[in-house]
């Protein structure tokens, strides 16, 4: 058998494997898992972006190839959402990309601006594309931790100038997955004075900026970076509208970012099935009820959840956004070992915060993706243990 190339085995092993056996040995013990694990929303894609799917998939000139960076129709459909959303101008033409989910455009960009030995500046705990991609593209990843006492922010004035001189490339995530935490216009402000003085890219993942609660409207980066020369915020339908499956994103920003992004595309993709692009322009611009109905929905497990822990003595804040909570491992326990004993003493299933890198073990991640009647049984098992 072949050998694999070695950045293969740069890869870090699978973090959550033992926390997989877990939940296979307790599903054969006959245990009724309530899985908090993964964050992929259990409500359905509302009506009017199937039936569009419907119609446009009857349409023989959607089953050829797509353009490679998207319908011009969807990308105009971006432009308006983006206007009306954040009061920012997007030419269609050179300053939005059709994404296959917004996974796929994190996960090449780092091809577009990384050489070998290059700098990426990378959040931990974080979602794990950052830090691999960077990897995979030959970079090397200089961690910026997200710790509680900063608010989940990074410190940029603790990052050596040294490295900063060798970052091409920031990753950021606001509101962020796994924390929930979001950032303020100040932090916006502080991370674009180090891109311009460094000539970094910021590469900012807005995978949850439609799902925030209490009335909060989390920001886009170009309403800070006005002349777009140091961003690209990545989009996803997945979580706004429910459609995980359905794989339609876009990213935004610097035409340079944009092209060189597409450039790369053209050369390993082609494109977004078009009937889902006509169902991802409903999705835009659409009656958008179904988004206000998911977000009661998620504000009101939020608060299920999150008095139900500190009911059950775990300390947590409540998040303004995301559908995570973060909560801390209780005293004597590391991450990986309390969600084990979770699992094996109550199956209630929650993701350790070490997954997310170093910097987030001593958390849990909790999913609020399931209802609330499994939540309050969740949560009278979590009662009736003892931590
Ligand atoms: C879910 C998620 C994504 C990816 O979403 P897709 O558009 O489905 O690829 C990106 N970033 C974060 C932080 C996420 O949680």
């Amino acid at each position: 058998m072949a050998k694999p190339a070695s950045r293969i085995e740069k890869i870090p092993p699978y973090l959550f494997a033992r926390i997989d056996k877990k939940k296979t040995e307790a599903r054969k013990r006959g245990i009724d898992l309530i899985d908090f694990g993964i964050g992929d929303p259990d409500i359905p894609t509302p009506q009017n972006i199937i039936n569009a799917m419907d119609k446009a998939v009857a349409d023989p000139k959607n089953h050829r190839y797509p353009s490679y960076e998207g319908l011009f129709e969807y990308r105009k459909a971006v432009a308006d959402w983006y206007l009306t959303r954040f009061n920012v101008s997007l030419n269609p033409e050179t300053e939005v990309v059709t994404l296959i989910g917004s996974k796929e455009g994190i996960a090449h960009i780092p091809w577009a601006y990384i050489e070998t030995g290059d700098i990426a500046l990378i959040p931990s705990p974080g979602y794990p594309v950052y830090k691999i991609t960077t990897l995979l593209a030959g970079g090397t990843p200089y961690i910026m931790p997200l710790l509680e006492e900063n608010r989940f922010l990074p410190r940029f004035d603790l990052i050596p100038e040294d490295v900063l001189k060798k970052a091409k490339i920031m990753f950021i995530n606001y509101p962020n997955n796994p924390t929930g935490a979001c950032a303020d216009d100040a932090f916006y402000e502080n991370a674009l004075a180090v891109a311009r003085k460094y000539d970094i890219l910021i590469c900012h993942d807005a995978a949850y900026s439609e799902i925030a609660y209490d009335g909060y409207n989390p920001r886009s980066i170009l309403e800070f970076d006005k002349e777009k020369n140091h961003s690209i915020e990545f989009h996803s339908l997945s979580k706004t509208y429910c459609m995980t499956g359905w794989r339609i994103g876009f990213a935004v920003g610097n035409r340079d970012a944009i092209y060189n992004l597409g450039k790369l595309k053209t050369n390993i993709d082609s494109g977004v099935f078009q009937a889902i692009q006509y169902a991802g322009i409903e999705a835009l611009t659409g009656n958008q009820s179904s988004v206000d109905n998911m977000k009661q929905t998620f504000q009101r497990r939020r608060d299920l959840v999150v008095d139900g822990l500190l009911s059950a003595g775990i300390q947590v804040e409540k998040p303004r956004a995301t559908f995570y909570i973060w909560a801390k491992v209780p005293q004597g326990y590391t991450s990986a070992d309390f969600c084990e004993k979770l699992i094996e003493e109550t199956g209630i299933v929650v993701t350790p915060g070490s997954g997310f890198g170093d910097e987030g073990e001593g958390y849990f991640r909790i999913s609020i993706t399931i209802n609330e009647e499994r939540i309050a049984e969740a949560i009278k098992r979590l009662k009736a243990v003892k931590l």
